[in-house]
């Protein structure tokens, strides 16, 4: 993907000169790859005739393009995951103000920014190794700092956004010194330095390498819905709690988009994010990944969801989860957490 962006780069440019408002075209830099994501696209033109040119990229390099292309971009639409990295967006100017009655009644407030909308939504989960771990013992968060779980806790990088967003989300609700005691517990409990990503934390657990561990949901359904005899093996070592249901509720994190500032297709644009918005895209965007629709009405058909089954889901704004990120990574380099 990087490859097709970098390389391709002047040809699209070329392709996606700004339109005159009666092409009808939208301009989408999107980084979100899933091929379920091509029905809903196909869907979008054939309801408003309005064709998606689509831009694919990593997140941080979609972001440098987009304010690269300066005045001159003709990026309608940027479709990325996690909040911090729709803030990042935002802080670099590239959003225009979001307003639609459509979204604030469709999509809850706390999902919501004067910039950009989640479209849908991903749980941070404890997994554990059922041999090694006793469920009892890490219901919430905060027990990762255990001293009971010295040597066993496992985790990617703690300037991964993920794990930054989870820090960000403690220190909104418990205040910095907690959050450090918290970052400097997990590293107390590390089983080995953090590498690799939320798969491979998956399956050491599994392997016994690391007792506990913290993934994001689809992650885990993924692995769930996998048809490779190793992954369900993986699963069948492993147990799934949801965070803090006593207490703050388990923390989610987004994806979503935004409209940008110098896009040449602003109807174009907020005409897709309202579409996004609407029940049958809503299945499309989060069932893509695994995840959840914002839209509370909305019904998912996910075999791995539905095994995974409801919980209470912290509803801290999406807002506040942005505002501490910096906060955030400097206490995890301030404890070592790297
Ligand atoms: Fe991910």
């Amino acid at each position: 993907m990087k490859l097709k962006v970098s390389l391709a780069a002047l040809s699209i440019a070329a392709a996606l000169q700004p339109a005159l408002a009666e092409e009808k075209v939208l301009n989408l830099y999107s980084a979100r790859h899933y091929q379920t994501d091509e029905a809903l696209y196909a869907d979008f033109t054939k309801q408003t005739g309005i064709k998606i040119n689509r831009i694919e990229g990593k997140e941080d390099e979609l972001l440098e393009r987009i304010r690269n292309e300066g005045a001159n971009s003709p990026a309608d639409v940027l479709l990325t995951v996690d909040a911090s990295r729709l803030a990042k967006a935002r802080e670099m100017g590239l959003f225009a103000p979001l307003s639609s009655p459509i979204l604030e009644k469709r999509i809850p407030a706390h999902l919501r920014t004067a910039e950009w909308a989640a479209f849908s939504t991903r749980a941070r989960v404890i997994v554990y190794n059922k041999a090694k771990v006793s469920a009892a013992d890490v219901q919430n968060y905060s027990d990762l700092a255990n001293p009971k779980l010295k040597g066993k806790f496992c985790s990617r990088s703690g300037s991964h956004p993920y794990n930054l967003s989870l820090l960000a989300s403690v220190i909104a609700h418990d205040g910095e010194a907690r959050a450090e005691e918290l970052a400097r517990g997990m590293v107390a409990n590390f089983a080995r330095a953090p590498k690799g990503g939320d798969t491979d934390q998956i399956k050491a657990v599994a392997a016994g390498e690391c007792g506990v561990a913290i993934s994001n949901s689809y992650y885990v359904a993924r692995l769930m819905r996998s048809n490779k005899a190793a992954d369900q093996k993986v699963m069948e070592q492993v147990g799934i709690v949801w965070p803090n249901q006593a207490t703050t509720g388990t923390h989610i994190n987004v994806s979503g988009g935004g409209i940008l500032k110098h896009a040449p297709n602003k109807a174009a644009a907020l005409k897709f994010l309202e579409y996004l918005a609407s029940d049958s895209a809503q299945r499309y965007f989060a069932d893509g990944n695994n995840e959840w629709p914002v839209v509370a009405s909305v019904k998912l058909a996910n075999p791995a969801l539905d095994k995974l089954g409801k919980f209470k889901a912290d509803t801290l704004p999406v807002n506040s989860l942005a505002m501490y990120q910096v906060k955030a990574q400097m206490i995890f380099d301030r404890v070592g957490f790297k």
